[in-house]
């Protein structure tokens, strides 16, 4: 295992290191090379001389992977290269031995990579990778998450793995499935959110809940969608104003930009709480770009947008959907009896205790607090148009569940790639994700979605239908 990593040499000036890294730049001078060792901390200028017999293995080894030993010494003043972390050193070579060598990679590595085809990029994504923007990317995606885990853990949360085979929580997007073998005909739903189970959480009384979720929807591909992406799932028990919930988000962000993007600068402290209503009216969409200046690329535009409808009509199946999900608390005006006559007869004059996380125009989470009254809830069902049959068979186990004492609840799902996204203003989430889909949701180095063999869908008794 390595022990010092590029970005380290400055502390080692006039002192003998070994390194391992790619050969990145290549530069023969006939009776000295120079060349620029990588690795994922940044790059290093190293010099060889004719008289070493690493000299002639290295002209053969473009890109390989090496060990290097030798000295770090400082540059002459007029060869300072400012341009880089370690520009006032070099490595001057003694020992150098080639672990492997390398192809000529099939595009250029030093580049920020916006130039080059997108798929290029997507099927050589190792390669990809070694490119510094998105090892940055990664890397504040590692340090994003860790911040989170402590932030939330530090405030008696604890991280609750939910199942990946499950079965569907309609979140307004097709479901991925996969075949059971042990049921032939049956299928596992992927999760669209851990939605159902995070709600279970509660009546678990694990009261305050949180997970880096993996969710899955089988949606049209746009730029800042993939088949699979990540959120930072929440829950909380006992809620009893959405409030709360929002004002632990805001303080978990304002924490979060101060610690690892401090560059950053908020548009506005508290974060605007803007009415859905008056959102559309005003900018004609539910997600506002709030920036003074949208030029400033170091601008956060945060708001919530709150007291969304509670249905909207889809033309194309003609009937009520839930805008956000059916588990959302909707709000009383009236008696119990008024809701459910309401409910009947004019779904879309009903207002939910639901709220978006927005930024820079982007939606980077929603949320709500949820109903609890169980007839209520088999009332949002009918109203989807689920039959009485249908809605035991879907959501029985819920309505089982909520009869055992369930707490006043309610959670939020901040996307945890937007945000990403965002940050580092990157045209599409696939720059903050290390191994994305495609737009057309294909993965081109590992080349799927891809065929079963014969044999693997008659284990499945599964035909295929041209
Ligand atoms: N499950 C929701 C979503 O994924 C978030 C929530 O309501 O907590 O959008």
């Amino acid at each position: 295992m390595k022990e010092i990593f590029i970005e380290d040499t400055l502390k080692f000036i006039n002192k003998r290191v070994t390194l391992y890294g790619w050969v990145w730049n290549f530069r023969d001078h006939g009776k000295l090379i120079f060349f620029d060792l990588k690795d994922r901390s940044g790059i290093l200028q190293a010099v060889i001389d004719s008289t070493n017999p690493g000299f002639q293995i290295l002209k053969k080894s473009k890109y390989g992977a090496l060990k290097v030993e030798g000295i770090i010494q400082k540059r002459p003043e007029n060869l300072i290269n400012p341009k880089i972390k370690t520009g006032e050193i070099e490595l001057k070579v003694e020992k150098l031995e080639v672990l492997s060598s390398s192809l000529i990679p099939p595009f250029p590595l030093e580049t920020e990579g916006y130039e080059i085809s997108e798929e290029l990029r997507l099927k050589y994504r190792y390669l990809d990778l070694r490119r510094e923007r998105l090892f940055r990317n990664l890397l504040y995606r590692h340090k994003t998450i860790l911040f989170i885990r402590n932030w939330l853990t530090e405030r008696g949360f604890i991280e609750i793995e939910t199942p990946i085979l499950t079965k569907s929580t309609p979140e307004g997007a097709r479901d991925y499935v996969v075949p059971s073998r042990l049921y032939p005909g049956k299928f596992y739903a992927l999760p669209q959110s851990p939605q159902q189970y995070k709600q279970l959480l509660m009546i678990a009384g694990f009261e305050k809940y949180f997970q880096i979720a993996r969710c899955f929807r089988d949606e049209d591909p746009r730029g800042d969608r993939q088949p699979e992406f990540t959120q930072l799932d929440i829950e909380i028990s006992w809620v009893e104003d959405q409030e709360e919930i929002l004002s632990l988000i805001e303080n978990l962000y304002l924490d979060l930009v101060k610690e690892l993007f401090p560059e950053k600068k908020i548009t506005k402290v508290p974060f605007p709480r803007l009415k859905y209503q008056e959102v559309i009216e005003k900018y004609k969409t539910d997600k506002p770009d709030l920036r003074e200046n949208k030029n400033d690329p170091n601008e956060l535009a945060f708001a919530f947008i709150v007291d969304f409808p509670m249905f909207e009509w889809k033309e194309t199946e003609k009937r009520w959907d839930a805008v956000h999900h059916p588990f959302v608390k909707i709000k009383r005006t009236g008696t119990k009896k008024d809701l459910i006559e309401k409910l009947e007869k004019e779904p879309q004059s009903l207002f939910a205790f639901q709220y978006d996380f927005v930024c820079n125009g982007y939606e980077i989470g929603g949320g709500s607090l949820r109903e609890t009254d169980i007839d209520i809830l088999i009332k949002v069902f009918e109203v989807m148009g689920n039959k009485k049959e249908d809605i035991e068979k879907k959501f029985g186990h819920l309505i089982e569940a909520f009869k055992y004492g369930v707490p006043p609840h309610g959670g939020i799902a901040p996307g945890i790639d937007r945000f990403l996204m965002v940050i580092f203003n990157e045209p599409s989430i696939r720059e903050v994700i290390a191994f994305p889909k495609t737009g057309e949701g294909q993965d081109l180095m590992m080349n799927s979605p891809d065929n079963l063999d014969e044999e693997k869908l008659k284990e499945l008794k599964i035909k295929i239908i041209d």
